[in-house]
């Protein structure tokens, strides 16, 4: 979502005469838009703001200015320190501010006032934000034709999971509303994008406006699936109990949306997922999981987990290694337990020590790994529809995205970017596929998959 929304960012400080470049160096203005999802994350962006001073003092030297602004969560949770630990920053704002962006410039480079805004609005975001530009793509220096991008459709959580900091940096539950979306849809596509991924913290509690009655998320992937140009639909993050029957039922009927789904469950047992206030249980969880495989046999699933979360015993842990050895995760995050302040979790008292917490995630991380890597093998051989979006390193090599988002290396000879193309599937590594084009491939491109093991 960061990425969506700095691309956001860069479409309000467009009119103000404001283009993106690759590298802060030189740069006008810096904005570091950060995430503070665990304390790694948030004490990233110190050590990077101290780089930056350079920069802006050498900027300075030669009688310009750089601005620098952090945004994003951090900036939510950590507004005044950031201003005390880094006072050579001028700007600081939340995720909910950005629509305010260009008087914040405004104020920051005439006058230059220090800044600080992390209001949540009484108005939504979405109302002030101008359409969406064409999505910029980092790889490419003409910037414009990107084939996958980022469509945010809700913001914010409501289910206060005991160790996360997302309601209180990201604020209420919040969906934008459907011809909202579907405005954007089209005109990403009309851009060239054939892949969307729709966005949200809870993604799949979506509830959009629509004028015969809200639409959830499954209606909205149907809806989008109708846009011309649109092939592939994708979604996250969802959480396990809002997974509503019209949206399994999507993953059935709807031939755009891919057979992938990231599902964190975060453990395996009652007890911690209890402790967490996960709404699910283990088992709640394996039933959804053979719903989703009923609804759409060739789906591959993700999830994150957290490790060493308080009063995780050794056989709680246990319970996590169960769940991973019966769903068989074709990919999956997995983070020890990162206190985070405010949230009910930091203050319990019965912590696990981080040793422990480092030998439960490489434990977890080895079999993971193992899954990934055999899932990956069972692939050869295969004949697999890429969407090729990006130059590879290799010269003449592309690079592009499975329907279970393993990247997929082609060299040059049969690929043409922005296609879905019929790699045929030759090594497999454990992060990424080797594929070869193939000649007649043609229809049905998202269910090759599911013809080759047939
Ligand atoms: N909405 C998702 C969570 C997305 S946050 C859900 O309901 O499951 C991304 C991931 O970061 C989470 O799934 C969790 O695994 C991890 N995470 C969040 N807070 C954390 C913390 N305090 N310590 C460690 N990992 C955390």
């Amino acid at each position: 979502m960061n990425v969506y929304d700095s691309g956001r960012m860069a479409d309000v400080l467009a009119p103000l005469g404001y283009v993106q470049v690759e590298a802060p160096d030189d740069a006008d203005m810096v904005i570091l838009n950060t995430c503070h999802i665990r304390e790694k994350a948030a004490e990233k962006v110190y050590s990077e703001l101290g780089r930056l001073k350079h920069l802006k003092n050498a900027k300075e030297d030669t009688g310009e200015r750089m601005i620098l602004a952090v945004a994003g969560c951090v900036a939510q949770a950590e507004g005044e320190e950031i201003l005390s630990r880094a006072p050579y920053v001028d700007m600081v704002f939340g995720p909910q501010t950005y629509h305010r962006l260009g008087e914040m410039v405004a104020r920051a480079g005439r006058a230059g006032d220090v800044v600080l805004d992390t209001d949540f609005p009484v108005e939504p975001k979405f109302d002030f934000l101008p359409a969406s530009a064409p999505p910029m793509n980092p790889n490419k220096a003409s910037g414009n034709e990107v084939s996958s991008a980022f469509l945010t459709v809700q913001e914010g959580c409501d289910k206060f999971c005991t160790f996360c900091v997302v309601p209180y940096t990201r604020g209420a539950e919040y969906s934008r509303p459907g011809a909202d979306v579907m405005a954007e849809a089209k005109r990403l596509a009309a851009t060239g994008v054939r892949e969307i991924t729709l966005l949200g913290q809870n993604v799949n509690n979506y509830q959009g406006a629509a004028p015969k009655g809200d639409w959830g998320l499954g209606r909205l992937i149907a809806e989008v699936a109708t846009v011309d140009g649109i092939e592939r639909i994708r979604y996250t993050t969802s959480y396990p109990a809002d997974m509503d029957d019209e949206l399994i039922a999507a993953h059935a009927d709807v031939n755009e949306l891919m057979p992938f789904l990231h599902l964190p469950v975060q453990s395996g047992s009652d007890v911690v997922l209890k402790a967490m206030n996960r709404r699910h249980n283990a088992d709640d969880y394996r039933r959804l999981v053979d719903r989703l495989r009923v609804a759409r046999p060739d789906i591959g699933l993700s999830s994150d987990f957290i490790v060493g979360f308080p009063g995780e015993t050794d056989a709680d842990f246990a319970e996590t290694m169960k769940l991973v050895e019966e769903i068989g995760f074709i990919q999956a995050y997995s983070f020890k337990y990162s206190p985070r302040p405010g949230t009910p979790a930091a203050v319990m008292d019965t912590h696990v020590p981080d040793k422990v917490k480092g030998e439960r995630l490489a434990i977890l991380q080895d079999r993971l790994n193992t899954q990934q890597l055999v899932f990956n093998r069972s692939c050869v051989g295969k004949v697999m529809a890429v969407l090729l979006d990006r130059p590879g390193r290799e010269p003449g090599q592309l690079v592009g995205r499975s329907p279970y988002m393993q990247a997929v290396h082609v060299d040059g000879t049969g690929g043409t970017m922005g296609v879905i193309a019929g790699l045929r599937i030759t090594e497999a590594h454990a992060n990424s596929l080797t594929g070869a084009p193939v000649e007649d491939y043609a229809d049905a491109p998202n269910r090759a998959h599911e013809r080759a093991s047939a």
